[in-house]
C-alpha cells in the first residue's frame, strides 16, 4: 500500500511512529516525524544520515532528497530518513506540517526553534 503520499505507520523494527512512503525515485523510505532546522540537518548529514524535503499534496506529502543545489529553498520542511531508535512514549500523533487538520494536541508540542 506504499505510495508517493506518505502515511503514518509504526516502524516494524523499533515501534516508533514514522512516515512511510516512496521517495521521488520510487524507493520505499521511512522518515522521522520531527521537522529539522538547518542546524539539525547539518548534524544529521555529518553523522551520515539522509534528509528529505517534503512537498505538500492534497492528502499528505511527497519527499525529495536534499542534495546540494536543492538546499536553497526558502523555509523548507525537512525530515530525516528514519533510523531506528529506542521507542518513545511521546509524539504518538502524526504532525501535520501545514495545519490542515484539527489539532488535538493538548500537551506542549515541540517546535524546533
Ligand atoms: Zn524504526
Amino acid at each position: 500500500m506504499t505510495s508517493f503520499n506518505f502515511s503514518a505507520i509504526d516502524c516494524r523494527s523499533c515501534g516508533n511512529l514514522v512516515w512511510d512512503g516512496l521517495n521521488s525515485s520510487g524507493m520505499p523510505i521511512k522518515l522521522d516525524m520531527g521537522r529539522l532546522n538547518l542546524k539539525d540537518e547539518i548534524v544529521k548529514l555529518l553523522l551520515g544520515g539522509r534528509t528529505y524535503q517534503i512537498h505538500r499534496t492534497a492528502i499528505s506529502f511527497e519527499a525529495t532528497p536534499r542534495i546540494g543545489a536543492r538546499m536553497k529553498a526558502a523555509d523548507p520542511i525537512v525530515l530525516a530518513l528514519h533510523q531506528c531508535y529506542p521507542m518513545t512514549v511521546f509524539s504518538e500523533q502524526a504532525p501535520d506540517y501545514w495545519d490542515r487538520q484539527l489539532r488535538q494536541i493538548t500537551t506542549s508540542e515541540e517546535v524546533p526553534f
